[in-house]
């Protein structure tokens, strides 16, 4: 065993895939949440490792879409009327994104990690039990006609462009993959080589519960203070206090005050995202996660039941959940696929960490090398999480991690 003490800040999907990579090198891990383990965006999302994923969410013509869809009281998209001032300046970054160039760009950079997603996977879980919870099968978008298929033609393009592998499904395809579905879709994307999480909680538990046979340690600790100390960083709780060789932040959608407080101002803000759960009897209707292209919501089978994710909501960290707009998708949702239950089990809120590109930070803290920063995942913290954590381990011993870090940085904004 290495003499170096890591704590690594946030137990979610990369805080638990970076304390696996780190212990896996030999160093003392001690992963640190204010809650349980998984109480954040890693809890509730659809659980597609989306193998290769290359689509940022800024888009070419992202403005007039945004704009026609804020118009829309339930649509896929909304910011509540208070924030909107602070979430000015991310919007101004979101929306230069979206121009051509830096789009091929961000899918480059997002396709480098993706397309390593399932080595990641593979690596920290292939040998252990948990691979159990990993299942085949891909996943699939589908559209309802083919003038709304027709308006995939950038992500097909920037998919062509990076080598990822997809097939175009016409209407009898979409029913020979998924007989359940009504026969309304005339359009499909599938992505064979998608893998699912059965349960994403169980997942993340299952690793910290690895962690710690493996002679690693889990404390409860908010986080309020880090600084640097003589030769140690020191992280203030608001009862105790403790110190490690160096830190990892991996606090989602709540890192960027950490990392403020070593000199590094990260344009990180949070795309809420719901989910609603219906029953068992659902989940078995469906063989794969799929995708509804024209309502923008994913219905994903799941150990517990069937999930239906969708929105993006910017009302920052703190603001009240909206049930409203979730729940107005089931009649969708039903129509989709028939069988499913009326009744929901229960219902989720839970905050993306996302910066303007769609890119994670990965990489030094600018103050010392012995902060290192993980966070910023976006729709892509399950996919990404496990190559996250080997990346920040390859960086901790100081090995090539096979990648140029540079589009992750913390302060190319
Ligand atoms: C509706 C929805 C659907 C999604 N579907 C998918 C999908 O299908 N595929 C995919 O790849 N991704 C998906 N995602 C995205 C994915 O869930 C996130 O990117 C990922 O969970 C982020 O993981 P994380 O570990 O960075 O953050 P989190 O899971 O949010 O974990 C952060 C942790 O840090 C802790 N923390 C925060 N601040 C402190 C502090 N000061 N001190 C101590 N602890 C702290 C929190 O308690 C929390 O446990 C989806 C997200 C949503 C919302």
């Amino acid at each position: 065993m290495s003499d170096t003490s890591i704590a690594i800040v946030g137990a979610g999907i990369v805080g638990a895939s970076a304390a696996l990579a780190l212990q896996q090198d030999g160093h003392r891990v001690t992963l640190l949440d204010r809650e349980e383990p998984c109480a954040g965006a890693s809890f509730g999302n659809a659980g597609v490792i989306v193998n290769g994923s290359c689509a940022p969410t800024a888009m070419p013509g992202i403005a007039i879409d945004a704009l026609r869809m804020l118009a829309q009281p339930l649509s896929p998209l909304s910011v509540r009327p208070a924030y909107f001032p602070r979430f000015l300046p991310w919007l101004f970054r979101f929306l230069a994104e979206s121009r051509r160039e830096r789009v091929e760009q961000n899918a480059r950079h997002l396709h480098a990690l993706t397309n390593r997603a399932l080595e990641g996977w593979r690596r920290l879980t292939g040998d252990t039990e948990l691979s159990r919870l990993i299942e085949g099968g891909g996943w699939m978008k589908v559209y309802e006609t083919v003038k709304s298929f027709a308006a995939t033609k950038d992500d097909r393009a920037l998919m062509d462009e990076n080598g990822t592998p997809y097939e175009i499904l016409t209407a009898s395809d979409i029913q020979d993959l998924e007989p359940q579905l009504a026969p309304i879709f005339e359009r499909g994307i599938y992505q064979s080589d998608s893998m699912k999480l059965t349960n994403p909680d169980r997942m993340v538990r299952g690793m910290v519960d690895l962690l710690l046979d493996r002679g690693g340690n889990y404390k409860t600790f908010d986080v309020r203070s880090i600084r640097l100390g003589d030769d140690r960083i020191e992280l203030q709780g608001p009862r105790d206090t403790m110190s490690a060789d160096k830190v990892v932040i991996a606090a989602g959608a709540w890192s960027r005050p950490l990392c403020k407080q070593l000199g590094d101002n990260v344009a990180l803000d949070t795309e809420r995202g719901y989910h609603l759960m219906l029953s068992t009897d659902s989940s078995v209707l469906l063989s794969r996660p799929v995708m509804n292209g024209d309502s923008s919501f994913v219905l994903s089978p799941m150990e517990l039941g069937l999930r239906l994710t969708a929105q993006i909501e910017f009302a920052g960290l703190d603001a009240a959940p909206d049930y409203r707009r979730v729940r107005s998708l089931l009649p969708v949702a039903r129509r989709m696929l028939p069988g499913i239950d009326k009744a929901e089990t229960s219902v989720w809120m839970g905050c993306r960490p996302s910066l303007p590109d769609s890119l994670p930070v990965l990489g030094f803290a600018s103050a010392t090398n012995n902060v290192l920063y993980a966070f910023g995942h976006q729709h892509l913290g399950i996919t990404l999480g496990p190559i996250s954590g080997l990346i920040i381990a390859d960086l901790v011993a100081g090995r090539d991690p096979g990648i140029d870090l540079a589009p992750y940085r913390p302060d190319r904004f």
